[in-house]
């Protein structure tokens, strides 16, 4: 059977749609080679290459950059770490056509995640990473590419009534998104997670990321996270420690609370009967955050639980099977991914 509840549409937060033709400013084209090596290690089952990009001569500082996975799908993130970043300069990162933050992990290394959206075009798409203008003024651009497959996301039919139907207006929606974005504006710059997320409750998972939704036969958007039903009031737990950065009651969420992980990781619960932290709360993992409820737009009691790098929602499957520090420069890359992976 599928699916009975109802849940919020279209993601956590504004859709990021791919923007092809926009391109990074650039004052300076450093001359670059381009090395392709085999990854020793797994790191996802998409894992093929990683590749490296430095300048090869002039006076720009010779940044590293290396993209892990290298190869994605649509609704996966990935990392870009730059190494070699002189002093205390931060660099910045430019992929699927917007600007994504960047955080450093030592003194002359930084990351950048990725979310790569369900709407993203499937092909190879350029990143971009501009340093700061160095000695002689110029901003030197450095390119690396990543492969987005096809990602497989179901697709699901529901019939609704006019009045759950309007609590899905555009107006409603937008109310929420005001208050999505000031709670994934900014992000801690380290890592507050330790280890593999957690799945926050037990219970049915009815829905699946990614899901193509049509409402009274009209597509009407994709499901941005899991829905996981639970009896009314089943304890909700935090999938990993951070700060939350949203505790309130929503017009199509309901009473939603969204947690962010540091390094624009971000994890978000929908429809709660009673939320139990607020804004500015640290939370550890496995911490009871609410319970389980029907607010907001939703048929049923059942947890919808998103998670998004910055406002672009992921596959929890992602985070929940293994540690993403995994993907951090310099950390031990566990074989074990891709077992699990392929349970
Ligand atoms: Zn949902």
């Amino acid at each position: 059977m599928l699916c009975a509840f109802l849940l919020a549409l279209g993601g956590c937060a504004g859709q990021l749609l791919d923007g092809d033709t926009v391109d990074a400013p650039e004052s300076s084209e450093a001359p670059y080679e381009v090395e392709v090596r085999e990854a020793t290690e797994p790191l996802s089952p998409h894992l093929e290459t990683v590749e490296i990009v430095t300048p090869a001569e002039g006076n720009a500082p010779p940044l590293v950059l290396k993209v892990y996975p290298k190869v994605v799908q649509q609704g996966d993130l990935f990392a870009v770490h730059i190494g070699n970043v002189p002093g205390d300069s931060i660099p910045s990162v430019y992929a699927m056509g917007t600007e994504w933050p960047v955080f450093k992990t030592r003194w002359n290394e930084a990351v950048s995640f990725v979310g790569v959206s369900y709407y993203t075009e499937p092909r190879v798409h350029r990143i971009e990473v501009t340093a700061e203008p160095g000695s002689g003024g110029n901003t030197p651009v450095y390119r690396g590419t990543v492969h987005v497959g096809v990602g497989e996301f179901e697709s699901q039919r529901l019939y609704v009534d006019s009045q759950l139907q309007s609590l899905r207006s555009p107006a409603l929606w937008e109310a929420d998104r005001v208050h999505f974005a000031r709670a994934r504006a900014s992000s801690h710059p380290r890592p507050l997670w330790e280890g593999a997320f957690e799945i926050p409750l037990e219970g049915r998972l009815t829905s699946s990321f990614g899901l193509i939704r049509y409402i009274n036969d009209v597509e009407s958007g994709r499901h941005s996270g899991l829905d996981i039903a639970a009896p009314e009031g089943t304890p909700v737990r935090a999938a990993a420690s951070g700060v939350a950065t949203l505790a309130m009651d929503l017009n199509v969420t309901g009473k939603t609370v969204v947690v962010d992980h540091g390094l624009n990781l971000f994890t978000c619960y929908y429809h709660l009967s009673h939320i139990a932290v607020e804004e500015g709360d640290e939370i550890r993992g496995g911490e009871w955050i609410g319970d389980v409820g029907s607010t907001g737009f939703s048929t049923g009691p059942h947890l919808h639980l998103t998670v998004s790098v910055g406002s672009v929602p992921v596959d929890p499957d992602l985070l929940f099977y293994g540690d993403p520090a995994r993907l951090l420069p310099g950390s031990p890359k566990p074989a074990e991914d891709r077992a699990r992976l392929s349970q």
